[in-house]
């Protein structure tokens, strides 16, 4: 008996029977006599349909009023699934991000969570109801509505489950768990057991969308019991901990991808010392984010500079250097935005030094050119071109996946 978090995806909710199904799940657990507070995203595709909606009024509308609009959709999913479980005889209250005390700081469209006044969720627990939260957003210190960003109804569960001390946060969705690369697309991916927080954190981060990069770090800092399951299945999911019992023999747990990026190079740059201070503090200024940099040896007295940015960001850095053209001094900037990043992660790559040379192999097996490489020690991203992307993602699967599918 205890406090469960249950989080339902787009997918999950996306009309009356799936809602219908979610509310079978969350009695069913109430049943078994666990306080149940659940956590709805909009229901399928009802987000980018509403940022479709305000461009066709505003394509520049204030990142405020796109927080107004986009919060709706939750508030949809939120009431129709009380009402389903209303008409089943249950107690149950639905209540919006401001509501239930999620504050978050001003940062619209990617706000994050400053703190959870749980007082009045505490108090619905009390009186029995289930409790269903609207994922995604909370309210900032003017009062005004904000969101967590695509995406961020996962960390709007995992942040209650901290908050709440619950004893388990679950995220429903579409697949039945984690797997070593996205099932939809990969042939062979195979779900795994159990992953530990760092790992999914680069997973995510590098693009495999299961779970909202922040809902791991957050689990992570506040050791959430999570888990990820699929809302259709009922197969078991996948647990997400500190500590996992086993590692797989080939030390390498995902392969995820990120078509959602952008390269600049900044070609003919003086072969000084100080260039790339300078440059990756300009970008810095403007709340840049780079990602992998490479430099190239200097011919004569030139080099250039290569580094990628989210997609979101390549004209606001393309803008910041060559505003500074003079300062910097380079003869022109090339910008590519058809290309992809491809990562594997596994946190027991670091005692193996083959396990890059294994990846970069399956990709000279499979013909396809790497434009640039990065590691850590526990990932190794390479660029690629976007059209080489999913075959990569596949040649590099096979390589590290095959003999245990096989
Ligand atoms: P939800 O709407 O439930 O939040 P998302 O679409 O955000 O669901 O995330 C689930 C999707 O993530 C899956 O349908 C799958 O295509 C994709 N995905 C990408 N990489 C992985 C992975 N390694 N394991 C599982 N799913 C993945
Ligand atoms: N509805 C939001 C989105 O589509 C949040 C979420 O689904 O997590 O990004
Ligand atoms: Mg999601």
């Amino acid at each position: 008996m205890g406090l469960i978090v249950q989080k339902f995806g787009g997918s999950s909710v996306a009309d009356a029977d799936k809602i219908r199904n979610v509310s079978r799940i969350i009695t069913e657990t109430y049943r078994r006599g666990h306080s149940v507070v659940a956590v709805l995203s909009a229901q399928g595709d009802t987000t980018d349909d509403l940022i479709e909606k305000a461009k066709e009024i505003n394509p520049n509308a204030s990142r405020r009023e796109m927080d107004m609009l986009l919060s709706t959709g939750e508030q949809i999913s939120c009431s129709l699934c009380a009402m389903a479980i209303e008409a089943m005889g249950y107690p149950v209250i639905s209540l919006t991000g401001w509501q239930a005390g999620m504050r978050t700081n001003s940062n619209y469209s990617n706000a994050r969570i400053s703190r959870i006044n749980t007082e009045r969720i505490q108090n619905e627990l009390d009186k029995k109801s289930i409790v269903i939260v609207t994922g995604f957003q909370g309210i900032n210190k003017y009062d005004d509505i904000t969101t967590l960003g695509r995406g961020g109804s996962d960390t709007s569960a995992v942040a209650l489950a901290a908050a709440l001390h619950a004893d388990l946060c679950q995220i429903y969705t579409d697949v039945d768990g984690v797997y070593t690369a996205d099932p939809r697309h990969v042939k062979g991916a195979r779900k795994l057991e159990e992953i530990t927080f760092d790992e999914m954190l680069e997973l995510a981060t590098l693009g495999a969308q299961v779970l909202h990069n922040r809902s791991v770090e957050m689990a992570k800092r506040y050791n959430v019991n999570l888990e990820v399951i699929s809302s259709f299945s009922g197969n078991p999911g996948t647990k997400v901990k500190e500590v996992v019992k086993k590692m797989e023999k080939t030390h390498v747990s995902g392969v995820a991808k990120d078509k959602d990026i952008a390269r600049l190079a900044l070609v003919g740059l003086a072969d000084q010392p100080g260039i790339a201070f300078k440059i990756f503090s300009l970008l810095a200024k403007e709340k840049v984010n780079v990602d992998i940099i490479l430099q190239s040896i200097g011919r004569g007295e030139s080099k250039d500079i290569s580094f990628t940015v989210a997609k979101g960001d390549k004209e606001l850095a393309k803008k910041v250097l060559e505003d500074n053209k003079e300062y910097l001094g380079f003869d022109h900037i090339d910008v590519n935005d058809e290309i992809a990043k491809v990562s594997i992660v596994g946190a027991g790559m670091i005692n193996n030094p083959g396990v890059a040379a294994k990846m970069f192999e399956a990709l000279y097996n499979g013909g396809i050119n790497i434009h640039m490489i990065s590691t850590s020690e526990i990932k190794v991203s390479v660029l690629v071109d976007v059209a080489d992307a999913d075959r990569a993602v596949q040649v590099i699967h096979d390589k590290f996946f095959s003999e245990i599918n096989g």
